[in-house]
């Protein structure tokens, strides 16, 4: 068992390829959707629950849930010993290399990498709600239940 922690604002198809990925590697799969109150982020905590679970409906071994607070906590509440993080490019590598060591260091959780499909391993967030504020169509980067839920957000 794992937990995929992550803001999510919005799911984007390159979670959604680590999501799966992730569930063929274990027997279940928990997406942990982080409150993040100091971070302010475009879709409230529970908008984002809901869009991810929507987006993950169709796989049985996955369940998403919302936590507040240090992730190694969640996940030692999960009963689960290992975090599941994707790497897109080497820009990532720094940060993720910091937190899995942090992580690894105040709770022995071991961190996991998985390669995103190359065609999605470029999709950020960031540029999605970028593009999507913008008026840019954003169905190529996001499921589409996201695709309607940033329309909605941003009246576009
Ligand atoms: P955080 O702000 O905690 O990094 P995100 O929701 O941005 O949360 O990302 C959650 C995880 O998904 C991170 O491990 C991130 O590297 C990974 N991720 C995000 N987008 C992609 C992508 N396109 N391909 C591979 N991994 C990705």
């Amino acid at each position: 068992m794992a937990v995929f922690p992550g803001v999510f604002d919005p799911v984007t198809r390159g979670h959604l390829d680590i999501i799966r990925r992730g569930a063929a590697l274990f027997d279940r799969l928990v997406v942990a959707v982080a409150e993040n109150p100091d971070k302010r982020s475009l879709f409230p905590a529970d908008e984002r629950v809901a869009m991810m679970r929507e987006a993950v409906a169709d796989l049985d071994a996955v369940e998403v849930q919302a936590y507040e607070g240090l992730t190694v906590e969640f996940v030692g509440r999960c009963g689960a010993a290992v975090i599941l993080r994707g790497l897109r490019q080497h820009s990532d590598f720094e940060y993720e290399y910091q937190l899995a060591l942090t992580n690894r260091t105040i709770s022995g959780i071991e961190t996991v990498f998985v390669m995103a499909d190359e065609k999605v391993a470029y999709v950020s967030s960031h540029l999605v709600r970028e593009v999507a504020r913008l008026g840019g169509d954003v169905s190529a980067l996001v499921p589409p239940n996201a695709v309607q839920a940033l329309k909605a957000k941003l009246g576009a």
